[in-house]
């Protein structure tokens, strides 16, 4: 279906045509409106230093970070602390970027520390 570049950035859409299936055309509608509403995503205008931006959206029009956290340094920077660095609290644990991501904190294992979740869901932020 050709669509008018003036809808772009707009939630307007065409209405449904009677034709077409209706839940297709829902589905369909839905999800290029969740993609337009993701697009005017602030967190898309974040960027490194370089300029490389630190989201990018999924094909389901998700944020998803650029340069997430490996697993396996996930399990390396626990690993080395061993309990929350804050209140000493044991597992689950979160792993946090002492400088934010959002603020173009690197995922070097010294800028990552254990915390409990709810230390880490006091500082705010992830
Ligand atoms: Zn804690």
């Amino acid at each position: 279906m050709a669509r008018d570049r003036a809808n772009i950035n707009t939630n307007i859409y065409p209405p449904w045509d009677g034709v077409e299936n209706l839940d297709v055309y829902r589905w369909t509608r839905d999800r290029e409106l969740k993609r337009r509403k993701a697009l005017e995503s602030k967190m898309l205008t974040h960027k490194r230093p370089d300029g490389t931006p630190l989201y990018k959206l999924t094909s389901g029009s998700n944020l998803s970070r650029t340069d997430p956290l490996t697993s396996s340094r996930r399990s390396e920077v626990i690993e080395r602390d061993k309990s929350c660095v804050w209140c000493g609290a044991g597992a689950p644990f979160e792993v946090d970027h002492i400088m934010r991501y959002v603020d173009g904190g690197s995922n070097d294992a010294d800028n990552l520390q254990t915390l409990c979740e709810p230390c880490h869901r006091s500082k705010g932020g992830r």
